[in-house]
């Protein structure tokens, strides 16, 4: 029989009672892993009614004991380590220590909840008129809600409810349809733990069961990380329904190579960042952009890529593991072809790779594009395959106007020797995480991960201080105590009576 994945509901994993379901697969093999249920209507208001139910207790759990309940999280995800990357390659089919590392990052958001405390913090200040004082505190919304794409299924599910319930709010996460059987196996973690009845929820779904809990009247904020047509539909109606929405959209990063920048660091931060993950990362660096002389090391970067090859999870040699699914596949496919309709020059092609053993995979090997110039499709759209773009310019000033024409800002990186240059372009280039000899410039937990234009939809950003605000109220107390002479006299009299 097949596995059916289960929701978790008011302290409780169930199975529901949905009768459409999708199927889980494995991306390189297509062997049915598990079936997935699309939460029904009355399974979706049990999770926000349970969450609703449990935050009026949970908000007043003091905050070191919700800290505790993250520190004691983050020894059973380290203790679990191996198995969850398991696990992860299993349905994404990521290599073994790349799904590793996917479990990292998020083990690293775990360790910034356990710091909560301090985070929780408010602001004071005295006699801000005669005798009164003015103090500021932080308080949990109540039911938070996260949205999370394929990609990451368990960094991203782990940027979000990790920090929401440490703040003291419920949480209800809705994982991506195709990747659930990791965030399964966070919750069940969660609840090993010691996470009260209620206060996290697992439900799965898609538009329907998204949409009503974006326009619930008791759930208060949304975060969703996925593609920007999905992110700009859920900013809207979480919005107008008066949520507090973030939205962690889609991407295309550029990665500009000075002519004075180490070689070798270049080339394999390229190689790395461009096919690593199958180009399946938000923070893929998608289109090099070559100033001056650099564009005569295209030809070797050609050379390194060719020598990477995809292959299945358990395959410790692959460079990268399959695309998720046949539709990604054949999207990726259908780029390389526009590319090379559109005049670009596809110096590597890697639409009909093959991997030995395994004939059913959604594979495509590392594609490399020359010529490539901003109206062609290869350019302007996230492609979200192993296909790197290449464009000239003859200045940094022209790299950097290349860079801020784009509509996205989540990711960018240059390399260069030079102090200078890498001070003008930080300063100047209009993307929100910026590497400097650095390829894929994801900040640590305690930043913000600040994408930036068409990457970003909301005002606070995810994970660090800035989602601690997104999960939080502030609330600012004025206050005024006069001492009068009778109070203390009547003060002494009970210290008297006792
Ligand atoms: P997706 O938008 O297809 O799905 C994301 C989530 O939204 C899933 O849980 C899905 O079930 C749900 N969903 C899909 N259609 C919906 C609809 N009509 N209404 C409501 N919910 C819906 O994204 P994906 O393909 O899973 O993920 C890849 C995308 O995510 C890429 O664009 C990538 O750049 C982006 N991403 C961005 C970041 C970031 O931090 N900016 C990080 C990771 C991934």
């Amino acid at each position: 029989m097949t596995h059916q994945v289960p929701l978790f509901i008011n302290g409780e994993f169930i199975q529901s009672t949905s009768t459409q379901k999708l199927p889980v697969l494995n991306p390189a093999t297509q062997q049915l892993l598990a079936e997935v249920p699309m939460a029904t209507p009355v399974e979706v208001e049990q999770a926000i009614a349970s969450a609703k139910e449990a935050f009026k207790t949970w908000r007043n759990v003091p905050v070191p004991e919700r800290a505790r309940l993250m520190m004691r999280y983050q020894a059973l995800l380290k203790e679990h380590h191996d198995e969850l990357g398991e696990l992860l390659s299993q349905d994404t089919g990521k290599t073994f220590e790349d799904a590793k590392g996917d479990v990292w990052r998020g083990i690293e958001v775990v360790e910034q909840a356990a710091n909560i405390p301090s985070g929780m913090m408010g602001e004071t200040a005295e006699n801000v008129a005669g005798g009164v004082d003015t103090n500021s505190y932080v308080q949990p919304l109540g039911v938070c809600v996260g949205i999370t794409p394929f990609n990451f299924p368990a960094m991203i599910p782990l940027w979000m409810f990790p920090l929401a319930i440490a703040c003291g709010n419920t949480f209800i996460l809705k994982p991506s349809e195709q990747v659930p059987l990791t965030p399964v196996r966070l919750i069940e973690l969660l609840v090993e733990a010691g996470v009260p009845k209620g206060v996290v929820q697992l439900i799965h779904g898609g538009k329907d069961q998204v949409e009503t809990l974006l326009k619930h009247p008791d759930t208060r904020a949304a975060s969703f990380v996925g593609s920007s047509a999905v992110g700009r539909h859920i900013y809207e109606t979480g919005t107008a329904s008066m949520k507090r929405v973030q939205c962690m959209t889609g991407a295309k990063n550029h990665s500009v190579i000075m002519p004075d920048a180490n070689k070798v660091q270049v080339l394999n931060s390229l190689v790395g960042s461009s096919v690593g993950a199958a180009g399946q990362r938000c923070m893929a660096i998608s289109v090099a952009v070559f100033v001056g002389d650099s564009k005569e090391w295209v030809n070797e970067l050609k050379d390194r890529l060719a020598e990477i090859h995809p292959g299945a999870w358990n395959d410790s040699a692959a460079g990268y593991g399959p695309l998720i699914n046949k539709a990604a596949k054949e999207r990726v496919l259908g780029f390389i072809k526009a590319g090379k309709a559109e005049g670009a020059t596809c110096l590597l092609d890697g639409s009909d790779v093959v991997v030995e053993g395994y004939p059913d995979g959604n594979w495509v090997g590392p594609t490399l594009f020359t010529d490539v110039n901003e109206e062609m499709s290869i350019y302007r759209e996230e492609i979200f395959g192993p296909v790197l773009c290449c464009v000239t310019v003859d200045t940094l000033e022209e790299a950097i106007a290349l860079v801020n024409r784009n509509p996205y800002g989540n990711g960018t990186s240059m390399f260069t020797q030079s102090g200078g240059a890498a001070r003008k372009f930080q300063h100047e280039i209009e993307v929100g995480n910026v590497g400097i000899n650095v390829p894929i410039p994801v900040p640590l937990p305690f930043f913000s991960f600040t994408g930036w234009k068409g990457s970003f939809m909301g005002d606070l950003h995810a994970y660090g201080k800035q989602a601690i605000r997104f999960y939080t109220e502030t609330k600012t107390v004025t206050s005024r105590w006069t001492y009068q002479e009778t109070e203390s006299k009547q003060l002494n009299l009970t210290i008297n009576l006792k």
